[in-house]
Parts: structure tokens; C-alpha cells; sequence
């Protein structure tokens, strides 16, 4: 086989449907959030991030910042091994505590990624669980799908925040048989909120384990920033709580929380936790002191719910649509690859502003978008320049508006 020309077809057939996916080189600089320089092909320029995940600019934070430095003069680069064979350092530890207290849980279990740690929770759980069936929202996540997929159990896909079709779906499986129901608080790409209490309420009714990815809401949601659970009190009657360190608390890492059994189990059987060196200490430290400032100071969580709210009153002001939801995502429908790229694309070129083009196979084809996320640091300025240069685009295409 040739495969260097195998791989430049299948290549070329991504760039035909508009959805090659092309990085921005960005530099981001402390302090000037959500201001970074764009590496370009003409040079390097200021530009507007408005897609960044660093949802409260905790990346740039002076107590995360401080934190970091301290653990990485005091304990080195990187943590030294896995957790088992000399890698646990003592801010692992510490972190773990962090989060176990900040979900109102036992114990906490800490994951190199948010990837990693639906992945191997996820397959360790199905396919350790003797005859475990494993009910699934149809917009789960790529690293949840996947981790189900490994664990090769018995699988029901239920329709998206729907809790008649998952107590349909339960009713009719053997009764006797251990179930997982898996789904996530706030979907990254529509912005919408599960029904969480009737989940539980419906997962209480079967017996069912509840699995909870708030990937997108820790830090955002709750008084204290323990996520949509935290808010609607529901954290007791979740049996997991899966999370990511790299969002809204701007370093990198994922989690589990949950009972002290129930992360012991998964420490002690995930392979995607045995088998891979620990965080670096520095990253274990940055993300505790970005916890434990969030836990304190809502200030970060208000101003970004005002900032959403100015953004979305102007996009409608300007007839741009964007979908309705109750969080802190706004996604622009384009609702075609090509001119999803092409408006990315002249953003940047023409306006300095970065917002990534959202294509299949992230969301469906059909609701191509840009998933714009705005901060606690985007000024009224900022949003106005969003928004004029939204509207000239859509004014010169003749683009679909709002009702
Ligand atoms: C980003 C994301 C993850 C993975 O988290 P990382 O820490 O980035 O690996 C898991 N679940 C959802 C819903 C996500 O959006």
C-alpha cells in the first residue's frame, strides 16, 4: 500500500467538506486575557480569543500563577512516576481532598485529562460491573462514547436530556441487571442544562448508578463552584462526578468524585490511571489554589454571567441568531461547514477576532457554529466588536438572521 498518498487523499477529502481542521498558533500573554498575539503567516499580531475553555481567565490568575511557581522551585518539574511507583506527591494528596470536599464527597481520584478520566472510569465501571448495561445521553462526549465503547458492555443510547425516553429505555431491560446511566450537566456545544433531579429521580426508581460529567460547569455553577449539581443540590444523589482542571480552573487535568469505595475501585482497576506518571506537582498546586479561590469568590462567575447576558442582548440587537440556553455558552449557527471556516477564517484576517469554525464531527452536520465564550475579561468594547464584525459579515452574505 502507499500509504503517504492514503493518508494525503483522506486528508484532502477533510479540506473538500470545509472541515480540515487548522490550529491557530496563539501566544497567549499573562495579563492581557482575552487579548493574545496570533502567530500568522503574515507576522504576529494582537487578536481577540473568544472560544477559549479558560472560562474565568484562572490560567493567568496571580494565585494559580504564584502557586505554580512555588511548587515547581520547591518539587521539581514533574512528578516522578506513576501514582503507584514514587509518583504521588504530597499536592496530588492535597488536590484530591480539594476536590472531594468541593463535590460534598468521600474522596476524589485525580486523571491526567478530563479524557482520562471518563475513559477510564467509564470502561472500568462497565466492564468491571458483572453484567452492567450502560445507558447513554445521545450527545454524550467523545471520551465518554469511547470509554463505553472499550468496556464492550450492553449499551442503550437515550434521546438527548430526555428522562421519558431513558425511564422507556430502563423499563424495558431485565430488572436484575446492574445499570450505569451517563450524561453530562452542561453540554459544551448547545449550552443546554440535563434535567438532573429527574434523572435521579428515575435512576433512584431502577436502582441505576448516575454518572455525571461537569466537565463544563465546575467552577461556573453552584455557590462554591461544585458545578450544576452543587447549585440544585443534587450532588448526594449523584453516585460520580466527573471534572476537568483545564476549563474553568485554567490548568489541565480531570477527576472523579465520589464514594471512598467507589474511587478506590477505580484507582485500583483503571489502566488509564495505574499506567500513566502522575500530573506534574507545579499543575496539582495551580489547580488547588484555582479551587479554592473559586470556591470563595463568586465575583469571577457574576461578572461572566453579565458579560454573556451584554453579548447576547447585542448579537439580538443585530439579528445574528444564536441558540437560547441557560448557560454561559452562546453558539452562533452558521449551520454549513464552509462558510462556518470562511467567517472564522475573516474574523481573524479581517477583524482580529478568533472564534474556531465548530464542524461535524463535534456537532451534527447541518448545525455548523461558533461556539463563542465570553469572560469575565471581555469588555463592552470587545462585545461591540464581535458583534459589528458578525453583523458586516452577515449583512454583505446575506446570512440567515433572527426572527
Ligand atoms: C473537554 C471535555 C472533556 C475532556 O476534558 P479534558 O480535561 O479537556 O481532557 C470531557 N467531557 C467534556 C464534556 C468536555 O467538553
Amino acid at each position: 500500500m502507499d500509504f503517504e498518498s492514503f493518508f494525503r487523499s483522506e486528508l484532502d477529502g477533510l479540506r473538500r467538506e470545509g472541515r480540515y481542521r487548522v490550529f491557530a498558533d496563539l501566544e497567549r500573554q499573562v495579563g492581557r486575557f482575552p487579548t493574545a498575539t496570533y502567530h500568522g503567516e503574515s507576522g504576529p499580531r494582537d487578536v481577540t480569543v473568544w472560544c477559549s475553555n479558560d472560562y474565568l481567565g484562572m490560567g493567568q490568575h496571580p494565585k494559580v500563577l504564584a502557586a505554580m511557581h512555588q511548587a515547581l522551585d520547591g518539587s521539581g518539574a514533574g512528578a516522578g512516576g506513576t501514582r503507584n511507583i514514587g509518583g504521588t506527591n504530597h499536592y496530588h494528596v492535597l488536590l484530591e481532598r480539594e476536590l472531594a470536599d468541593l463535590h460534598g464527597k468521600e474522596a476524589a481520584l485525580i486523571f491526567n485529562s478530563g479524557y482520562m478520566a471518563n475513559w477510564a472510569a467509564l470502561s472500568t465501571l462497565a466492564a468491571r460491573i458483572p453484567g452492567c448495561i450502560v445507558l447513554t445521553d445521545a450527545l454524550n462526549h467523545a471520551s465518554m462514547i469511547e470509554g463505553i465503547r472499550h468496556s464492550r458492555v450492553e449499551k442503550h443510547i437515550f434521546a438527548h436530556n430526555d428522562p421519558a425516553d431513558l425511564r422507556r429505555k430502563l423499563a424495558a431491560l431485565d430488572p436484575s441487571r446492574p445499570k450505569l446511566i451517563a450524561f453530562e450537566s452542561v453540554y459544551s456545544m448547545d449550552g443546554d442544562i440535563a434535567p438532573i433531579a429527574e434523572f435521579c429521580d428515575i435512576a433512584e426508581e431502577f436502582g441505576a448508578m448516575t454518572y455525571c460529567d461537569e466537565v463544563h460547569a465546575v467552577g461556573l455553577y453552584g455557590p462554591r463552584g461544585g458545578g450544576v449539581s452543587e447549585r440544585e443540590g443534587l450532588t448526594d444523589r449523584l453516585t460520580l462526578i466527573q471534572g476537568t482542571l483545564a476549563k474553568a480552573y485554567g490548568v489541565i487535568g480531570g477527576y472523579v468524585a465520589g464514594s471512598a469505595a467507589l474511587c478506590d475501585f477505580i484507582r485500583s482497576f483503571a489502566s488509564g490511571f495505574i499506567f500513566s506518571s502522575s500530573l506534574p506537582p507545579a499543575v496539582a498546586a495551580g489547580a488547588i489554589a484555582a479551587i479554592a479561590h473559586l470556591k470563595e469568590s463568586p465575583a469571577e462567575r457574576e461578572r461572566q454571567q453579565d458579560r454573556v447576558q451584554a453579548l447576547r442582548r447585542k448579537l439580538d440587537a443585530a439579528g445574528i441568531p444564536h441558540l437560547e440556553n441557560p448557560s454561559h455558552i452562546v453558539p452562533v449557527m452558521v449551520g454549513e461547514a464552509k462558510a462556518c471556516k470562511a467567517i472564522s477564517d475573516e474574523l481573524l484576517a479581517r477583524f482580529d477576532i478568533y472564534v474556531q469554525p465548530i464542524n461535524y464531527p463535534t456537532v451534527p452536520r447541518g448545525t455548523e457554529r461558533l461556539r463563542i465564550t465570553p469572560s469575565p475579561f471581555h469588555s463592552d468594547a470587545d462585545i461591540d466588536a464581535l458583534v459589528a464584525a458578525l453583523g458586516a459579515i452577515w449583512a454583505r452574505d446575506g446570512l440567515k438572521r433572527a426572527a
